[in-house]
């Protein structure tokens, strides 16, 4: 059957990158993929055109799409709004919260061609391969009750860290079930000393480990696995851990491999319906000019084929591609050292399909 796609370009930098990303997509339908691939409107570009971030036409679009693919949404120019509801982030979150996408995975992978642009030694990354597993839409980010009020003659501030067992356990099966797919370990990651919330985290991830008798499940504290990650990265596998404590590490191990323009992401719901973008923002400040890396959005389509569309070889040749493109020594600016040359964004995306097409 037919699957539908959409591709949503959004702001800043998203038409240039998600252009690249759809030439690829486009030669995987050359090779056979059976997808549609249709375009929407959101955040900035979308409030421009119909007064609100998340059009109830994109919205249907979503529900119907097995895969989307989202550029990048936000900039200066949409800061001035007022009314928050309005902002182009809620269009992303909205699209998050109506498909119910509450599993995150984000991958942070450093290419042995870009070890020396990372933070750390490269000995201590070349050949890093995390995957870190996010709840996304439960935890201390939604809970209620939450807000500021007047107590006691001063303001508190509040929020409330919250987690049901079934939110627990259906992020916990997507992250065993990732380790299976993987090296076979998971840590989990809590703070089980200090929270409540936690130890019910710890309990059910224990409770679920006989389920998936060939994954080894470890724990560790968040604050241990922060130091960890920069200590010695190459020990985690798979990472499970609840929504804000993900925020954080994923953005940590991103900056480990060196380039925030080469990481997928993913975030998936129930029935394996996604939405596949890359980690970073819509880069307002290169917008325009053809030079950013459309890497980690042509990385997010072969995430896409591989967790939507049941498609690994496709993905496998995309990822091959990239491997492929950076061994000969192209770099957009933004990963470009001594000894390599420096493409704009559509030549990384020229190259990347002529090593596709010839692989
Ligand atoms: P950013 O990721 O957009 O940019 C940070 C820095 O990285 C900039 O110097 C930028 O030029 C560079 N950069 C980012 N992507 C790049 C790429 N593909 N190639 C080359 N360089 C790249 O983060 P920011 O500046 O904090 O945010 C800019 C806007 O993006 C804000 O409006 C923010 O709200 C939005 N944002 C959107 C998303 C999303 O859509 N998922 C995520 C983060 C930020």
């Amino acid at each position: 059957m037919t699957q539908k796609i959409l591709v949503l370009p959004g702001d800043g930098i998203g038409p240039e990158i998600t252009a690249q990303a759809s030439r690829v997509l486009a030669a995987c339908q050359a090779r056979g993929l059976d997808v549609e691939v249709e375009e929407g409107l959101l955040g900035g570009s979308a409030y421009d055109v119909h007064g609100e971030p998340l059009p109830a036409e994109t919205l249907e679009k979503a529900k119907a799409a097995r895969g989307i693919l989202l550029g990048a949404v936000g900039g200066p120019r949409w800061d001035k709004i007022e009314d928050l509801a309005k902002r182009p982030e809620k269009g992303l979150l909205g699209v998050r919260k109506q498909l119910g996408l509450f599993g995150n995975l984000r991958p942070a992978m450093t290419y042995p061609q870009l070890a020396e642009a990372s933070s750390l030694k490269p000995e201590l990354v070349a050949g890093l391969d995390i995957m870190i597993v996010r709840e996304l839409t439960g935890g201390i980010y939604f809970g209620q009750p939450r807000g500021i009020e007047e107590r006691d003659g001063q303001r508190v501030g509040f929020n409330t860290y919250v987690y049901s067992e079934s939110e627990i356990e259906r992020i916990g099966r997507v992250a065993f079930e990732m380790a299976q797919k993987r090296n076979k370990t998971l840590c989990s990651v809590d703070k089980a000393n200090v929270l409540e919330v936690t130890i019910l985290w710890r309990e059910v991830m224990e409770r679920l480990a006989p389920e998936y008798p060939d994954v080894e499940l470890s724990h560790m504290y968040v604050d241990n696995a922060a130091m960890q990650l920069v200590r010695a990265p190459k020990q985690f596998d798979v990472v499970v851990t609840g929504n804000m404590f993900g925020d954080i590490l994923s953005d940590a191990a991103a900056m480990l491999t060196g380039s925030i323009g080469m990481l997928p992401s993913a975030s998936l719901n129930e029935s394996g319906q996604g939405m596949y973008e890359p980690c970073h923002g819509s880069a307002p400040d290169i917008a325009g000019q053809n030079v950013a890396n459309p890497l980690a959005t042509i990385l997010s389509v072969a995430m896409m084929l591989r967790y939507s569309l049941d498609e690994p070889a496709l993905a496998e040749r995309i990822e091959a591609a990239v491997g492929k493109v950076l061994d000969d020594g192209l770099r957009t600016a933004d990963i470009a050292s001594d000894g390599t040359r420096t493409v704009s964004t559509s030549e990384m995306g020229d190259a990347v399909l002529a090593a596709f097409e010839a692989l």
